[in-house]
Formats: structure tokens, C-alpha cells, sequence
């Protein structure tokens, strides 16, 4: 009996977070979609808890999706500030929400609620493949073809376009032979719960210190999460090292100034441990295809801007197939790809530039360089210009929609 085939509109092979976005935005306009992923559903709590900062931005683009309730019922934090310092130097700018006219410059939120709730509104919506792998992938000028492989068989599915949503190493990617270029950071960060004596206020810190810097996100009234930069054998030591001496390290990491404000860091949760990577894609579209998410681009988390990029990769492909959609035209076609290929490249390229400009910039210890360091983070505080561009960044309020 030969195998049957399925047709759809779309097909997206990966369940992350891009992915799952998506999938809803893409059944909203009227699309038959299937959602390809390869691991067990998997939206129970992770140890330690793995967080995003979403930027208001990407809050406001769950909340147009409908989800944004469920995962506000799951628990978020509000960021109310976000504090910038560099540990041991003169100089921290602080950024507020009122400054910018809203409730936070951003939220604290579980991946895995994020998870939870996007697979919420999918059920029943979309034709789920999970946990279920790509076998193999043609690409023709009249359609996409994949055959998917599950515990039981094989099916092959027929659609418009395929959508690579499969994270940092996409397999998509590499079977339609579009290369990725970077560098490898030769840092790792170390993720953990901790708890401070004092309270955090709703305040994130970007601490800069020699190794890269130190993140501590508010994840709820008392705890913060944190991502901690290091080195790979300095990250080795100090993710085996019992809670005792990881307290009193990162204690001493973030500062005096950080301490005077915080007090030590009294109690952890577990570790985990991830490498540093910068990644992009070489194009981000083939004949059928379109590349969202990490699979796009990996970029160094020093900003937290990786997933709040990647929604804004949905959001115009969204956008490109919605006007194919309102037209009558093929949803798979090149010039909807190049829409969305175009629509991509600015925000792109600048935020992979201040990515890793920032962190070039406080990478380098030459005294000169860490002594103007201390009088920029300084000025930027007294310069309202400068700080209104930062503040908008941070909350993901220039690249929002009109
Ligand atoms: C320590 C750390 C902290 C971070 N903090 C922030 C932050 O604060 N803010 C922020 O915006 N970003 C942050 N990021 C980046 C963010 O986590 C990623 O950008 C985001 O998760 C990418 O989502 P994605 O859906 O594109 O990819 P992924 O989350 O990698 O999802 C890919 C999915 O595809 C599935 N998959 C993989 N291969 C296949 C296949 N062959 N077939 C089918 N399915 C497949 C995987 O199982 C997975 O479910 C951080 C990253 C790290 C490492």
C-alpha cells in the first residue's frame, strides 16, 4: 500500500517558541499548517529554570496572538529598571518604565510557560507531527515536498512553503545547502536561581565584568535568574563547585556597588551550563523556504535579544504571507520571500552589531579603554538623548509596529 500523501499551506519544522508562534499566526490567516518536532512534547517546569527576558516588544506581539493571558497566569515578572554597570569601575545607567510611558521595559518569563501556553491555543488548530523527524526534503518550483518519519511511519506531506524553525544547527538549513558563517565565543554561561539578601525591586542588572558580563533577571518577588559569563575552564570549576562557594563567588562577582545594593546572593537553585555562539545564516530564503528563529541566527545572549528577534522574524513573515493570502496569490511564491528576506535585513544586521559591539567593547581591558568606559556609562546617564534611544531598544519599542 503506498504512502498517503497530505497536503498543506505551510509546514514548519520546528516546535520552539518561533516555531509555535508561527504555527498561530499562520492558522489565524486561514492556513492549513503542519508543525514538525522532534522532541516529546516537553512543557513542564525545567531545572534550573530556563527564562527569557521578553522585551515589551515581544510582549505585545504575544498578546496580539492571544497568549499573552495564559502566560501571565503561569507567572511573569515585570522588569520596572534596568541597571548597567561595570563591576569595580565608575559609571551604571539606569533606565525606568515610566520613562517610556509603560507598565515594564520588559518580562521575565518561563520558556517553558511560554511553551504551555503557545501548544495551548495550537490544539486542534494545526496538524502536529511530534515527536516526529524529517527523512528528507525537495524543494521544487511548484511546491515543497518532506517526508516525516514518527514511532509508527513514514508520511509524506506536500505544501506552498517550509519554514525552518529548528533552532541553532537547523537541519533544514543544512539539506537546502545554505552555509551559516560566525565565531565561537570561547565563553560559556553558567544559568542558576539564586536569591539575594535584599530585595531586587523589579530591577535587571547587566553587570560588565573581565570574563563578559553577568545578567541578573528579577524571575519573581524574591529570586533572580541569572547568566553568568566565564570562560570555558572558569564555567567547568564553577558549575561543580558546591553552593557554598558558587554564592560566595558570584557574591564577589557582581561588585562592590552591586553588593551595597543587593547584599551577598544567600541561597541557589541547580546549574546548567551553555556555550556562546555567534551564528547567522548566509540567506534566509530558498525556493520555498524560509529560515525564523535561531535558525536564522544565533546570537550571544549579552543583550537578550535572540528569541525577541526571532518573534520579529514571525511577525514580518507573517505579514508577507498575509498579503499573498488577502491577494490571492501563492503563499510559497519568491516574491513573498523576498518580502521577507528584505523586511528582515536592517534590524538584522543592527542588532547583531550592538550585540556584539557591546561586547567587544567591554571585552577590553586595556586601562584607557576601561577608564573611558566608566566616564560613557556616566555620560549616557546624563544625557537624555542617548538614554530615550537605549530605553527604546531595551523595551523593543523601535521596531514595533506602527
Ligand atoms: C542562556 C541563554 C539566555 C538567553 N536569554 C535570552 C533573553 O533573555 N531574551 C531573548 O530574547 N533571547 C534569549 N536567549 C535566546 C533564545 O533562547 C533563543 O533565541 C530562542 O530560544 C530561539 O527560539 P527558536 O524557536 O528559534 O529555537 P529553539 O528554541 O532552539 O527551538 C527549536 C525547536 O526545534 C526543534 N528541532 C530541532 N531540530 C529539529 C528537527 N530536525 N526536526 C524537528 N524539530 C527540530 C527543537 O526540539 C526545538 O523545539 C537566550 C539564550 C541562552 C542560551
Amino acid at each position: 500500500m503506498g504512502v498517503r500523501r497530505r497536503n498543506y499551506d505551510i509546514m514548519i519544522v520546528g516546535g520552539g517558541m518561533c516555531g509555535g508562534a508561527l504555527a498561530l499566526e499562520m492558522q489565524a490567516l486561514g492556513l492549513k499548517v503542519a508543525l514538525i518536532e522532534m522532541q516529546p512534547p516537553h512543557t513542564g517546569p525545567s531545572q534550573p529554570e530556563r527564562v527569557i527576558a521578553l522585551s515589551y516588544g515581544s510582549r505585545c506581539h504575544f498578546d496580539a496572538l492571544g497568549v499573552w493571558q495564559d502566560i501571565k497566569a503561569l507567572g511573569v515578572a515585570p522588569i520596572k529598571q534596568i541597571s548597567v554597570n561595570e563591576a569595580d569601575n565608575r559609571g551604571c545607567v539606569q533606565l525606568h518604565h515610566q520613562q517610556a510611558n509603560i507598565d515594564a521595559l520588559g518580562y521575565v518569563v518561563e520558556n517553558a510557560h511560554v511553551l504551555k501556553s503557545l501548544y495551548k491555543h495550537l490544539e486542534g488548530k494545526v496538524d502536529m507531527y511530534c515527536p516526529a523527524s524529517v527523512r528528507s526534503m525537495s524543494l521544487e518550483d511548484d511546491a515543497a515536498h518532506i517526508i516525516v518519519r514518527d514511532s509508527k511511519r513514514e508520511k509524506r506531506l506536500k505544501g506552498s512553503l517550509v519554514v525552518a524553525a529548528d533552532g541553532t544547527n537547523s537541519q533544514i538549513r543544512n539539506m537546502a545547502g545554505i552555509g551559516a558563517f560566525g565565531w565561537d565565543h570561547n565563553r560559556f554561561g553558567i544559568v542558576a536561581s539564586v536569591t539575594p539578601e535584599k530585595s531586587h525591586d523589579h530591577t535587571a542588572f547587566e553587570c560588565f565584568r573581565s570574563s563578559g558580563p553577568l545578567a541578573l533577571l528579577p524571575l519573581d518577588e524574591k529570586r533572580f535568574s541569572i547568566v553568568w559569563t566565564l570562560k570555558p575552564e572558569e564555567a567547568s570549576r564553577t558549575l561543580s563547585m558546591p553552593d557554598v562557594m558558587f554564592l560566595r563567588r558570584l557574591s564577589r562577582a557582581i561588585g562592590a556597588d552591586l553588593r551595597g545594593r543587593l547584599g551577598d546572593m544567600v541561597e541557589t537553585g541547580p546549574r546548567a551550563c551553555f556555550p556562546f555562539e555567534l551564528r547567522q545564516a548566509r540567506r534566509r530564503t530558498a525556493k520555498r523556504l524560509a529560515l525564523i528563529g535561531n535558525a536564522a541566527h544565533t546570537l550571544h545572549p549579552v543583550a537578550g535579544q535572540g528569541l525577541n528577534l526571532g518573534m520579529r522574524d514571525v511577525r514580518t513573515l507573517a505579514d508577507a504571507v498575509g498579503a499573498a493570502v488577502r491577494g490571492r496569490r501563492d503563499v510559497g511564491a519568491m516574491i513573498v520571500l523576498e518580502a521577507y528576506e528584505g523586511g528582515r535585513m536592517a534590524d538584522n544586521a543592527s542588532v547583531i552589531g550592538f550585540t556584539e559591539g557591546l561586547n567587544a567593547l567591554f571585552n577590553n581591558e586595556l586601562a584607557p579603554v576601561r577608564f573611558a568606559r566608566g566616564w560613557g556609562l556616566e555620560g549616557l546617564q546624563q544625557l537624555p538623548s542617548a538614554k530615550d534611544w537605549l530605553l527604546r531598544h531595551a523595551a523593543g519599542l523601535s521596531q514595533m509596529r506602527a
